[in-house]
């Protein structure tokens, strides 16, 4: 299972796993793409809003068994000082990046569990251990994000599930784009000067992660365009 598998990484992630071998189920609110990348990859589209506990039951219960979930739905709403905070950029992000989560993890660990050999994988971001002025909403939800997953690690000792978290630094998505509301040349410029990641280089990570014999556990994996070195430090040209 991807959850945001509409677009970016969740997007790439699935075609990556569909041609490993998996039968790919992707989840997110916009059907019209989902239903398109579920017909060329043989697999199954459901609806899924992971703000919404009755869409993830939903989504949980048309899901007959589950080897890897990979928690990827989240991004950024705006870009603004704590000063001027915008209450409800940050009451998306947190129920987005950080219940989200929770919720799709929850439903679904029971048939990882049953699968005998389950994986959680969650695409946190350089934002879970970095902060960065005016970005306070987002990291703040990242780093609860990155703290739910990594508790998952000691509660699930003892049980057959793996845990891998994925810190992407910048990778040219539809993210920007959502964090700016839609406005192209405010998103064209985070990556301006630089070549940033792309969806199918995260995707390719996770591949890799998901593929391992089930007793090494990939714990954290984090990747960032050579030209970045932090969340606030890249060059450009
Ligand atoms: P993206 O292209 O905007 O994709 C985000 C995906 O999340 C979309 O498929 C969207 O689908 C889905 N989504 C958003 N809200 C949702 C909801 N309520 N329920 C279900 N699905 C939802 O951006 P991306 O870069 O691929 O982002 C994927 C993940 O990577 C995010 O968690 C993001 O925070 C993280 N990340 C991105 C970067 C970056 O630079 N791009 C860096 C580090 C981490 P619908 O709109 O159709 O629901």
């Amino acid at each position: 299972m991807v959850t945001g598998a509409s677009s970016g990484i969740g997007a790439a992630t699935a075609r990556q796993l569909a041609g490993q071998g998996f039968h790919v189920i992707v989840g997110a609110r916009r059907l019209d793409p989902l239903e398109k990348l579920a017909a060329e990859l043989d697999g199954t589209a459901l609806a899924l809003d992971v703000t919404d506990a009755a869409s993830v039951a939903e989504f949980a219960a048309a899901v007959p068994a589950a080897r890897v979930l990979v928690n990827n739905a989240g991004g950024a709403f705006g870009l603004e000082t704590v000063e001027n905070a915008d209450e409800d950029h940050w009451r998306s992000m947190w129920e987005t990046n950080v219940l989200g989560t929770l919720r799709v993890t929850k439903a679904l660990l029971p048939a990882l569990i049953a699968s005998g050999d389950g994986h959680v994988v969650t695409v946190t971001s350089v934002a879970a251990y970095e902060l960065y002025d005016n970005g306070a909403g987002y990291t703040s939800a990242k780093h609860a994000q990155s703290a739910l997953h990594r508790t998952l690690r000691g509660e699930l000792l003892g049980r057959p599930v793996r845990v891998t978290e994925i810190v992407p630094g910048m990778v040219r998505t539809e993210f920007s784009l959502v964090r700016f509301d839609g406005d192209a040349s405010r998103a064209d410029q985070v990556y301006a000067g630089l070549t940033p990641l792309v969806a199918e280089d995260v995707a390719e990570v996770i591949g890799f992660a998901v593929s391992r014999p089930p007793h090494v556990n990939l714990d954290l994996i984090e990747l960032k365009p050579r030209a970045q070195a932090s969340a606030t430090r890249a060059h450009r040209d």
